[in-house]
């Protein structure tokens, strides 16, 4: 059975059949990530295999990712490396979750289909940082002696920087 990315297909079918899919999903194609990111370049690759474990639906889901986030110390940007490998048992309601073993992540499903995008959108979602940062380490970390509680000022006033999209802007117009 072929099964594109984007397409839901029933649960039980999958897992009957023993599905695997490789995919590359590019990241704007994610609903949930692509709300978190400034930028949508990138995809997301990886395999998932679709089995019944224990009476468990299950998904082994492989996935690695560099999507672009924005460290929250100097406000630039970099690539936080995803690469993530679970085993999610797929459930229909609340109660079927509280008797997946240990181990497993649980993903609820609706209307008992899901979609390999489903399944990525959630594990690279919960491998976003919160508060994404450089390293340790780092020539950011080493900039700036921050006080806990203490917000920093920026190095810059910022209205150099917010200048700048409307003076391109400007010579665009121009050129016209
Ligand atoms: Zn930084």
């Amino acid at each position: 059975m072929s099964l594109g990315w984007s397409r839901r297909a029933p649960v039980d079918t999958l897992v009957g059949t023993e599905t695997a899919v490789d995919f590359s999903i590019p990241l704007a194609e994610l609903p949930r990530v692509s709300h978190e990111l400034t930028a949508h370049d990138g995809e997301a690759q990886g395999r998932v295999r679709f089995s019944r474990q224990l009476g468990h639906a299950v998904a082994d889901l492989e996935v690695t990712a560099q999507p672009e986030v924005i460290c929250q110390r100097c406000m630039q940007p970099m690539r936080w490396p995803v690469k993530v490998k679970s085993r999610i048992a797929l459930v229909s309601d609340y109660n079927a979750a509280d008797r997946v073993p240990e181990g497993l992540e649980v993903f609820l499903v609706e209307a008992d289909s899901v979609s390999v995008r489903d399944l990525v959108d959630e594990e690279v979602m919960l491998a976003l940082p919160n508060v994404p940062r450089h390293e340790e380490g780092s020539e950011c970390a080493g900039r700036r002696m921050q006080l806990p509680g203490h917000d920093v000022e920026p190095d810059e006033p910022a209205d150099t920087q917010v200048q700048k999209p409307f003076a391109q802007l400007g010579e665009l117009l121009k050129r016209k």
